[in-house]
Order: C-alpha cells, then sequence, then structure tokens
C-alpha cells in the first residue's frame, strides 16, 4: 500500500542506502565495521543492541562465509527486529464486560491520534467501543478526542470542566463500556512528565479504577519515533506504574531513524504491537517485523 510505500522509502533513505553502501564494497574492513556501527546508531538502534547485531552478524559470517554478506544482514536485523514477543492485541469482552484498554505516554507523542485511530481498527472489526478522555488537564485533548469520536462513530466520556478528576472520568468510561455492553474501552491519558510524582500517582488511580469494573489488558505506551532514544527512558518511567503490554511507535512517516523499535523491544521486552504512518484515521498499522526490516534495507 502506499504508506507502506512511504515508510519503505523514509527508512530506506536513511539507513538502508547507507548500509548498502558499505555492503556493496565487498568483504567488510575494520573502516567498514565501524561505519556500520556508526550507521546503526545514527538510526537509534541504541548501542547495546548495536553491538549485539554486529557479534550476530559477525558470527554469521564465519559460520557461512560464502553467504551473501548482505543477505546475512537482512537475518541479524531480522533477529534482533523481531526477539520473539506476542505481538497480539489482548482486547476480546470476557463474560460480558469490556475489555479495557489505558493509552499512555508523554504529551505531544501521539495518544489522542492514537486511541482515535485504534478505535477505527476496533470497529472496523465490527467490535463496539467506549472511549474516555481522562486527559483532564488539556480542556482541548477532550475535544480533540471527541472529533475522533464522531469521526469513527464511536460514544467519548469527558468532563465538562478543565481539571476534573481523570481517575473518575476513567471509571465512568468504564462503567458507561460495561452498561452499554460494549466490547471495549479505550482510555486517554495526560503525560506530564514534569511532575512525575504526581503523574505516576494519576496513571495508578487509573488503573485502579478502570480496575473496578474491569482490569486492563492492555496498558499501552504511545512513543513518538523522531524523539529517539528518549523512547527508553519513557518506557521505564511508565512501566513503573503499570506492566506495559505494548507500545504504540508513532510519526514513523516522519523520520528515518526507526531503530528505537529494536531498542525498546530488546532492552525492555516490550513489544511494538502498532505504527503510526499519519494523522489520519487509517494511518495506524500493525508491527510487522520482516515489513520494517526490509523497509530498512529498501
Ligand atoms: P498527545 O498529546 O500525545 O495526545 O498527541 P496528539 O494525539 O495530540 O498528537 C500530537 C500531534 O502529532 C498531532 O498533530 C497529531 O496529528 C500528530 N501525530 C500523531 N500520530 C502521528 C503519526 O503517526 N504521524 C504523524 N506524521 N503525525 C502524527
Amino acid at each position: 500500500s502506499s504508506r507502506l510505500a512511504r515508510l519503505r522509502s523514509r527508512l530506506s533513505g536513511g539507513m538502508g542506502s547507507a548500509l548498502l553502501a558499505i555492503f556493496s564494497r565487498g568483504s567488510l574492513s575494520a573502516d567498514d565495521w565501524e561505519e556500520l556501527e556508526e550507521t546503526l546508531l545514527a538510526a537509534d538502534v541504541g548501542a547495546a543492541s548495536t553491538e549485539a547485531l554486529l557479534d550476530d552478524l559477525r558470527a554469521r559470517l564465519k559460520a557461512t562465509p560464502d553467504a551473501e554478506p548482505y543477505a546475512l544482514l537482512r537475518e541479524a536485523l531480522l533477529a534482533v527486529v523481531d526477539p520473539g514477543l506476542d505481538r497480539s492485541l489482548d482486547l476480546a469482552p470476557a463474560d460480558g464486560v469490556p475489555a479495557t484498554a489505558v493509552v499512555v505516554g508523554v504529551n505531544g507523542v501521539g495518544k489522542t491520534t492514537t486511541v482515535g485511530k485504534l478505535a477505527r481498527v476496533l470497529v472496523a472489526e465490527g467490535r463496539t467501543v467506549v472511549l474516555g478522555a481522562a486527559d483532564t488537564f488539556r480542556a482541548a485533548a477532550a475535544d480533540q478526542l471527541e472529533t475522533w469520536g464522531a469521526r469513527v462513530g464511536v460514544p467519548v466520556v469527558r468532563s465538562d470542566r478543565d481539571g476534573a478528576d481523570p481517575a473518575s472520568v476513567a471509571f465512568e468510561a468504564a462503567q458507561k463500556g460495561r452498561d452499554d455492553g460494549a466490547d471495549v474501552v479505550l482510555v486517554d491519558t495526560a503525560g506530564r512528565l514534569q511532575n512525575k510524582a504526581g503523574l505516576m500517582d494519576e496513571l495508578g488511580k487509573i488503573v485502579r479504577v478502570v480496575s473496578k469494573v474491569s482490569p486492563p489488558r492492555e496498558v499501552l505506551l504511545v512513543l513518538d519515533a523522531t524523539t529517539g532514544q528518549n523512547g527508553l527512558t519513557q518506557a521505564r518511567v511508565f512501566g513503573e506504574v503499570a506492566p506495559l503490554t505494548g507500545i504504540v511507535l508513532t510519526k514513523l512517516d516522519g523520520t528515518a531513524r526507526g531503530g528505537i523499535v529494536v531498542a525498546v523491544q530488546r532492552e525492555l521486552g516490550v513489544p511494538v504491537k502498532f505504527i503510526g504512518l499519519g494523522e489520519g484515521e487509517d494511518d495506524l498499522a500493525p508491527f510487522d517485523a520482516a515489513q520494517f526490516v526490509d523497509g530498512i534495507l529498501g
């Protein structure tokens, strides 16, 4: 599809052409290995993962010296991009109780947009959805979520007041989901990292009250691919509130530095479940490791 073509050209434009240039020289010199390392680091693969990848590649070259080095690079990349994590979205309703999901992340990464797009994916699968606008700090966030709700055709629970208790909005959304017999409740949250303790308290409370209706089956962390290694720090901080079940990596349409996929999965063991490829309602795709690697290699 066109968005995958866009992703492919984006990713390959950076890391891919650099890698191809290195491998087209034939056998790899010490300088080539160094350049390979720099290319991976520049793409946000991260120091530890880059080292592991290069060690793996060296081992593969040694084990099968006659194989095409670029093909071995593809295998080594695939091994590091797909560490065997479960990427399925666990949002089937059980016993008439809706499955709940809480979407977290710092401001501006694309949380509200992702909640809207995810609702669209679920509705397209025939599921009924209720959205909760628990980012009550920013009035515009609830307006934005309402716009998405109208676009996708799902109800949005919000507060009329700025600064209302986010947990009570989340609880009302979960209750409405249960009362309406909805399949899924998606809760959007605020992400002010400036006050880390306050944010953690707030998110912890949201998870607790939603659990009174149905313990969150998914706690999805939204990361902006363009912010690179900051994503790792964010994932560690949010992971302290509730075990993260998945990552949505947004704005991959705007960067050639998709290597953060490797770093978060390998270092935190949290699967990337979806990628954001634009601002439109159809610009959310399940993460596919092979497609991603082919996108990098062009
Ligand atoms: P929030 O503060 O985390 O809720 O972030 P928003 O959902 O408000 O998104 C912030 C900005 O990023 C908005 O302008 C979105 O349209 C944009 N955005 C979100 N996801 C994507 C994406 O995958 N690609 C691009 N290009 N823009 C995105």
